[in-house]
């Protein structure tokens, strides 16, 4: 398949191209399909990262689709991966419905990356719903040491459900059920987290990590920056996903 102009200029980026296959899949309910992948040779030549992701291509009426998933437990040496889907229509959740082993998939990884925050935090604030889970996920893997409290965006009776790599003993689990088309969010986080910011004694005891739909996250982003004058090192914010 062809990449169209996006593929012309993650070539001209210098974005490297590699061809996944399906080893096997699972159905974990009807909101999530969990999908391994051997990794064509990916992980030998990128390495891995917390919240590393790839740029996969599906196609729909012969024209190619991008859209960006989450390695879950990258196996350097095996050269294997997870990927979890989480369901809705459009073309990758249609593709990850009716994937068997022995699938392939293109794939095109350039612009993840992952800077440890120094000074390491203390605490973390994360903004998130089912879709960035599994970065949230590596995230909290990654800076165990860390407390967390975590802003999770629901809209579906089972997003409740989804796998989270929780520990109860130092992460704390605000559900949010997504509203006025994620405004209910940014009204929750308006209402909670200057107080929670004002008592650290400086802002190198915290990292905040934002990833919701793009008008949300671009909303909390200049939120942070602007008003609570969150310095640039301590917070990154990428959106996942286009709401209708
Ligand atoms: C860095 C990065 C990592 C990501 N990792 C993951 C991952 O590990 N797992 C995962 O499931 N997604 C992940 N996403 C989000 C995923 O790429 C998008 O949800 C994508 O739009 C799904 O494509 P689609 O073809 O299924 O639907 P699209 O054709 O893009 O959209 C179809 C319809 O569904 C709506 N829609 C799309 N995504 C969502 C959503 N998440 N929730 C609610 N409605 C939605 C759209 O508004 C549209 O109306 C990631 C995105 C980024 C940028």
């Amino acid at each position: 398949m062809g990449h169209g102009w996006e593929g012309a200029v993650l070539k001209l980026l210098r974005g490297k191209d590699f061809t996944f296959t399906v080893t096997d899949t699972e159905a974990v309910n009807d909101r999530l399909r969990r999908i391994r992948l051997s990794d064509g040779g990916m992980l030998a030549v990128t390495g891995t990262h917390p919240t590393m992701w790839v740029r996969l291509w599906f196609e729909r009426a012969g024209k190619p689709h991008q859209r960006g998933y989450t390695l879950v437990d990258p196996d350097p040496e095996k050269g294997t991966f997870g990927l979890e889907f989480v369901l809705h229509p459009g073309p990758a959740s249609d593709w990850a419905r009716a994937a068997r082993p022995g699938d392939t998939i293109e794939a095109t990884v350039h612009g993840t990356e992952f800077t440890r925050p120094e000074p390491a935090p203390a605490h973390l604030y994360v903004i998130g719903d089912p879709a960035s889970l599994p970065a949230i996920n590596s995230l909290l893997d990654e800076l165990g040491e860390a407390s967390a409290t975590i802003w999770y965006e629901t809209s579906h009776p089972l997003d409740e459900r989804l796998p989270m790599r929780l520990d109860p003993a130092r992460h704390q689990l605000r559900t949010v059920l997504r509203r006025d088309k994620g405004a209910g969010l940014v009204e929750e986080i308006r209402s909670t987290l200057p107080d929670l910011l004002r008592s650290h004694r400086s802002t190198d005891e915290y990292y905040v990590w934002v990833a919701c739909d793009t008008v949300t996250t671009r909303s909390l982003a200049t939120y942070l920056r602007k008003e609570l004058s969150v310095p640039k090192p301590r917070v990154k914010a990428l959106g996942y996903w286009r709401p209708a």
